[in-house]
């Protein structure tokens, strides 16, 4: 159990939410269908907030359309040593847009349609916002092995992902999964919104692995050795090249609860997460 830091808790916090702010205000306005399609003039009618709301951005380099209702979570996160931001990746594409769409920032800079006129700036700071963000390279490959891990753990209770690999929180541990040169000690995290059940049942789980890797490595060692001995050995490489025995989660901090009816927090599994030790607290910071 760490305590965490409360003058850099508050640091990332306010960089997280102006990123996410940033992400709302300046997505929504610049980079819907009718300011980015190919077209000299997109008319003189102005599209009213519903037809904004519903128009989808059109991606260049994926081909896939991103919707342009923006409902960003964004996570930032720290350890000694380091911080990092990331961020649910159904707006993954919209990050590669901004950050690499040649024709995005044409659109922008040809000035050809009356939403943009006047707008560099803002394209500039969404931009320099996207940049910051980091996004995993394939959470759900990640997700699926710390789900095999943790279904090995709790032979009873198979589980097909651990984490959402579109959430943010899938995002996060798959990119410290897949790092070459994982954090020590505890990461805390500050999220916009509270996680949704499923990701607070992930955090409730991890501190199964933890107590399999003891086991297997400390403990006893000899129960792991009969015909499943290539399942524990293929746990501890995978745990060990995750760097789960490096770093762990430390304080979720969060901001606005997450209000998704069907998926609201399960507060009870984030208690239970602190509980069994899978992390060291869960806050909600005003
Ligand atoms: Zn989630």
């Amino acid at each position: 159990m760490s305590q965490f830091d409360p003058r850099r808790a508050a640091q990332v916090r306010s960089t997280t939410e102006s990123l996410c702010e940033l992400f709302r205000e300046n997505a929504n306005r610049l980079f819907f269908r009718e300011t980015v399609k190919r077209q000299p003039d997109i008319g003189a009618g102005r599209p009213g907030e519903e037809a904004q709301r519903r128009t989808r951005l059109a991606s260049s380099d994926s081909g896939r359309a991103v919707t342009s209702e923006v409902d960003l979570v964004l996570l930032g996160y720290w350890w000694d040593g380091g911080v990092a931001y990331t961020c649910s990746a159904a707006e993954r594409s919209l990050l590669r847009i901004v950050s690499h769409s040649a024709w995005v920032r044409g659109a922008v800079q040809k000035e050809n349609a009356w939403r943009l006129k006047g707008r560099q700036q803002e394209f500039m700071d969404l931009l320099r916002a996207a940049q910051r963000i980091r996004q995993a390279v394939d959470a759900t490959s990640q997700m699926e092995r710390l789900a095999r891990m943790i279904s090995l753990c709790t032979p009873n209770l198979p589980i097909d992902r651990a984490f959402p690999p579109e959430h943010a929180e899938g995002q996060m541990v798959a990119l410290l999964m897949e790092t070459e040169q994982p954090p020590e000690g505890p990461v805390d995290l500050y999220l916009t919104r509270s996680p949704c059940r499923h990701c607070a049942n992930g955090f409730a789980r991890l501190s199964k692995l933890h107590d399999m890797y003891h086991d297997i490595t400390t403990q006893n060692p000899q129960a792991y050795k009969g015909a499943r001995r290539p399942e524990y050995d293929q746990f501890r490489n995978d745990y060990e090249d995750a760097g789960f025995d490096r770093w762990k989660i430390g304080w979720i901090l969060y901001g606005a609860p997450y209000e998704n009816r069907e998926n609201q927090t399960d507060w009870a599994a984030l208690d239970r997460a602190v509980r069994n030790g899978s992390v060291s607290g869960h806050r909600r910071l005003y």
